[in-house]
């Protein structure tokens, strides 16, 4: 069977067409700036995805998108099938099941309800997340959709870890809570570590997912006991653009400083933080690293302050879960920057975390282990696949 996999944001839309017969991306792309000027769609196709078709034309809403982007499926030069019917199925990403969803779910309307209703946990998302359905709908109305949450893996957090400490009303009336993100991979990546590393039902696992946004996830048995995201995605580590944690105080001082509102305020903390402002140089972690190598102050000190951010909890989590099997690195990040890994596990050997340096130069981008032998505690690299992880449970849903 094939199946479309749709990652729909507020202005783009991307996709896979995966053929899960052998688990294979048989073509996948973008669309971009939808409903704003300039919009356009990046098709990839043939061997290894490396062919590319692209359209620039005027793309007002995701129907539109959508519409675009199964004419390129099934374009003659370019296109990949012959007819929408060989499409078995469609899961697409949705950000914020709040406490409703535990697992992905069929979409019926049941389903696109509780998506809304979470619309206020997730403003910007799920309502994009909701037109991305709704456009699939329209232009393959008899094609089942599944949907799979961000949230969802997390929701196996005990109240301690996913309380706030604010007034329980808060909690009661409004879901006030940590939910956390990336659930997709920390699921997909834990569930790798288990069946890769042998490991039973008491077992005790880090994720790192170290991308742009990034977050760890603390995982007994394959189980998620908390995690870094909270009620949205700027908790944490420091980032590419969020800050991460800081003292709430921060968010009055820099409101009434600059005299913006709270609103603002955090978009500057999600949209023009973390790695960006600290190094004045760049959100990516590659021109950081560059910057930091040549000299610049302010670069070397965004990088400490980002491995010491993502150190910090690895030491709480395996104080929180009372011991530490493994550390897993995954994501843009996680999975291709060797100094950054070094820097996380440097001092970390009072844990029982012994990384092997020469195998974490050579592995990157590999699942691979990059602990020595006599490391107590296995440390991986791990590669995340949120695509394919989307696509195998709309598979196993709608085969039932
Ligand atoms: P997103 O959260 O947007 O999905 P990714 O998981 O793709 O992010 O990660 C993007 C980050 O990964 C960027 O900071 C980028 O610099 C970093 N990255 C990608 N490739 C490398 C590399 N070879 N070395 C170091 N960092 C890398």
């Amino acid at each position: 069977m094939k199946i479309l996999v749709v990652n729909a944001g507020s202005s783009s839309l991307k996709y896979q067409l995966i053929d899960m017969d052998n688990e294979s991306v048989i073509a996948k792309g973008l669309v971009e700036r939808i409903g704003i000027d300039g919009s356009s769609l990046t098709h990839k196709y043939g061997k290894d995805t490396k062919q590319i078709f692209e359209k620039v034309t005027e793309i007002p809403n995701h129907t539109v998108a959508m519409n675009l982007v199964l004419e390129a499926l099934l374009d003659k030069e370019h296109g990949v099938i012959s007819s929408v019917k060989e499409i078995g199925a469609v899961g697409h990403r949705v950000l914020h099941g709040g406490d409703k969803f535990t697992a992905s779910c069929i979409v019926d309307a049941a389903c696109e309800k509780a998506i809304e209703d979470c619309i206020p946990l997730g403003p910007l998302h799920n309502p994009a997340n909701l037109s991305g359905i709704r456009a699939c709908q329209a232009v393959m109305p008899d094609t089942p959709m599944v949907a799979v949450f961000d949230t969802a893996f997390h929701q196996t957090m005990p109240e301690k870890a996913f309380l706030y400490g604010v007034p329980y009303k808060y909690y009661e009336e409004d879901a006030v809570r940590r939910y956390g993100f990336h659930g997709t991979s920390h699921r997909f990546v834990s569930a790798r570590a288990q069946e890769l590393l042998g490991l039973g039902e008491d077992s005790k696992v880090i994720v790192c997912h170290l991308g742009n946004g990034s977050s760890l996830s603390a995982c007994v048995g394959g189980k998620c006991v908390d995690t870094s995201m909270g009620l949205t995605p700027l908790e944490g580590v420091l980032m590419g653009t969020r800050s991460g944690n800081v003292d709430p105080a921060v968010v009055e001082f820099i409101a009434n400083k600059e005299g913006i509102s709270v609103t603002e305020t955090l978009t500057m903390l999600n949209k023009k933080s973390g790695l960006l402002a600290v190094s004045g140089v760049s959100s990516d972690m590659r021109d950081v690293t560059a910057a930091a190598k040549a000299g610049n102050p302010r670069a070397k000190v965004a990088l400490d302050m980002w491995a010491y951010s993502i150190k910090k909890y690895i030491g709480a989590y395996a104080a929180a879960m009372g011991g530490l099997d493994a550390v897993i690195f995954t994501a843009g990040i996680g999975e291709n920057h060797a100094i950054g890994r070094g820097m996380v596990c440097e001092g970390l050997e009072f844990l029982g975390i012994k990384l092997d340096p020469e195998k974490n130069q050579t592995c990157s981008g590999q699942e691979a282990r990059i602990s020595t032998d006599d490391s107590r505690v296995q440390v991986w690299i791990i590669p995340t696949n949120e695509e394919l992880a989307i696509a195998r449970d709309t598979l196993e849903l709608t085969r039932k």
